[in-house]
């Protein structure tokens, strides 16, 4: 008896990864139970999986098996096709959810423009390796060496790399600071963006703004804001100075598309 669960290949192969080892896992255990009930008929699952908005469905469907045991199969299978039934099968795989996952996770669904791969299965594997096994960052010698190893034919540019590079390090450094600050907002709810050496116009002028951590805006303008980005941010309970909402507008606005957004709850590098 196998159970199928193949993701449709194009997924962003990101999340794909992700998605599919958390409903590997856990369809897995949850249809245990029914294959052993089954155990002499042959036949597979097909799992399909499709993303509406920022919700995943996933709809499971028997097939090959005798006609007389694929009704009962639907019977005992609860519609898996809606928002409720995928939750009660521990498909955590929501964007919602995920914003409370690790920061590799969080990684992971960024999608970062390493410009040298020619699709993107290449860049999904500059954008592992820049971590080696134990998630520890690689040195750039080391991740340069990989992707001409890897990549022969691709005509690197260091340089590019370089960069591309440096904003996958940072993005990850200001993932893990958007979870801890997001975790202790009601103690300090608010956030001073510091910059410390960005050769960036715009983020020279955001230096010391004052905004609330909960406000959307504000959330669009939190680092990195370019290729180069080393800003951060510090956070305070203080509340004079705060600018928030439609205030920040003309600031956001000038930060480039693609870096408008936040990579410690959705951001995607396009
Ligand atoms: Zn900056």
């Amino acid at each position: 008896m196998k159970s199928l669960f193949e993701l449709p290949d194009d997924m962003d192969k990101a999340l794909n990864e992700m998605v599919r080892r958390q409903v590997n896992e856990n369809l897995n255990k949850w249809l245990t139970p029914l294959i052993k009930e089954i155990d002499n008929e042959k036949g597979e699952f097909i799992v399909t999986t499709s993303i509406n908005g920022d919700k995943l469905r996933v709809n499971i469907e028997p097939r090959g098996f005798s006609e007389g045991l694929t009704v009962r199969i639907k019977e005992l299978l609860p519609k898996l096709d809606t928002e409720d039934s995928v939750k009660k099968v521990n498909v955590e795989s929501s964007f919602d959810k995920l914003t409370n996952t690790d920061w590799w996770e969080q990684y992971m669904i960024n999608a970062f423009p390493f410009s040298c791969a020619k699709n993107s299965e290449e860049r999904m594997l500059l954008q592992v390796n820049v971590f080696d096994e134990n998630k520890v960052v690689r040195s750039f010698s080391k991740f340069k060496k990989f992707a001409h190893e890897n990549l022969p034919n691709n005509n690197i540019d260091d340089i590019l790399l370089r960069t591309e590079f440096d904003l996958a390090v940072s993005s990850v450094v200001m993932i893990e600071k958007w979870k801890r600050i997001w975790e202790d907002r009601d103690l300090d709810p608010y956030m001073i963006y510091e910059c410390d050496n960005c050769s960036c116009e715009i983020c020279k002028e955001l230096n010391g703004l004052t905004m609330p951590i909960d406000d959307k805006i504000a959330q669009d303008i939190f680092p990195p804001n370019n290729f180069h980005c080393t800003c951060s941010v510090e956070t305070t309970d203080e509340d004079s100075n705060v600018i928030s909402g439609s205030e920040l507008l003309k600031y956001r606005d000038r930060i480039s598309k693609q870096f408008q957004g936040n990579v410690g709850i959705n951001g995607i590098f396009r």
